[in-house]
This record gives C-alpha cells, structure tokens and sequence, in this order.
C-alpha cells in the first residue's frame, strides 16, 4: 500500500502541515499558485524553496489560481506555462505536476497540460484507490475536511460512476477505513487553510500518528 499526501493553494500555514508531516515521517506534495488568493497570506519565496528543500514536491496551480475552463486558450496557456516557470525558478528544479484550480478541466485543458511540459496532473474529488488510469486526471482518495452533505454528494456520484468508495462522512474515520484495507494506493489531499478553517490540526496529526503506528505494526507482523 502507497499512502501519498497532496496540499493546494500558495498558504502559509502549507509550512505548518509540512512541519507535522515530517515530524511523523512523510512528505507531500504541495500545488502552489504564484499569487495567493485575496483572502490567503502566501508563502514566501524562500518558505516555497525550503519545502522542496526539506523533500516534498511542488507542483503548480496557475498563476493566479484561475477555473480553466472559464478562460480563453491564450490565457490558460499563460496560466499553464508562468505557474510552472516561475515555480522552477524558485526552486531551482523541474516542476512536473501541476493540479487543476477548483479540480476544474476539460479534456482540451488536458491535453494543453500536457503541452505545458507537465507529466501529471491531480484533480478532485474522492474515493480512488486505484492507480490513475488518466495520469492527467488522478482522482485522489479522501479530502481532509468535514462536511455531510458536500461527502454524501459525491458518495452518491461516486456511486453511480461505479467507484469503489467507503467513506463516511469523517473524513479521519474515511482514511483509516482506505488504509486499514491495505491495498492499493490511499491519496490524502486537502488545503492547510480548511485544516485552520475547520479546526482538524489535532485530528490531522492524530491521523498521522496512527498510520505511522499501523505501518510499524504491519512491518512487524510481516516478519
Ligand atoms: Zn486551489
């Protein structure tokens, strides 16, 4: 089993889920938008480089963290190609991933992704354990927050496209259910504002605490 973790947006608190991680021993990928919504304090330049630096992934998420499909072909161009350049000049690296603002995408926007020099692209949405079959559309396995309805919502799509899914409406009890499974591979994505916004930091390192833990005993019990 492949437990991976992925965070969006250009926040600061990014710093504070990455600390949490490490401290538990993982690391994430972390979508950053070159400038952060109105409403976000960004991360520094120097923040965004210490992430690489300290072993996650950048990936981008446009320049201004625009819906794609809302936008002509010139400007998701621009939007494609700035937020992966400017993102590499931070970092001094390639950036290679890249995921949707709002998990919003055609099939045209995803082949101009792909023309962008990206090798995969992450989008929305629950319930995925299997390996993508459309690396430009990784469906992921469990968003870190709590909502009912916006949960049975997609459970009830997911249902009807024939997903496998075992969620509840607790996003923690979701993961732990996916990764007591131990197949496949479990995608934790979610946004360090939401975690602050729904207060879930002691949820969150509860989470991973107990995955460390399960993945000790695991070992263990493979001897
Ligand atoms: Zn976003």
């Amino acid at each position: 089993m492949n437990i991976q973790f992925s965070f969006d947006d250009n926040h600061v608190l990014n710093m504070r889920v990455a600390d949490l991680l490490e401290q538990y021993g993982f690391r994430a990928t972390f979508f950053i938008n070159i400038v952060p919504l109105t409403t976000h304090s960004g991360m520094t330049t120097k923040q965004i480089k210490l992430l690489c630096l300290r072993g996650h992934e950048i990936g981008a998420h446009t320049v201004n963290h625009v819906q794609l499909p809302l936008h002509q072909r010139g400007r998701r161009h621009h939007e494609l190609r700035r937020g992966k350049s400017r993102l590499e000049k931070i970092i001094g690296s390639e950036v290679t991933g890249f995921s949707y603002p709002k998990g919003q995408y055609t099939d045209e926007i995803k082949i101009e992704t792909e023309a962008a020099g990206y090798k995969y692209a992450r989008a929305t949405g629950e319930g995925n354990i299997n390996p993508a079959v459309d690396v430009f559309a990784v469906i992921p396995t469990v968003q870190i927050y709590n909502s009912p309805l916006r949960r049975y919502l997609r459970i009830k799509r997911n249902l009807l496209e024939g997903t496998k899914f075992s969620l509840t409406g607790d996003w923690k009890k979701s993961c732990m259910k996916y990764i007591g499974k131990n197949e496949g591979i479990v995608h934790i994505w979610g946004h360090s504002w939401e975690i602050e916004k729904q207060g879930l930091w002691t949820e969150f390192e509860d989470l991973l605490k107990w995955i460390r833990n399960f993945n000790i005993e695991k070992i263990e019990s493979e001897d």
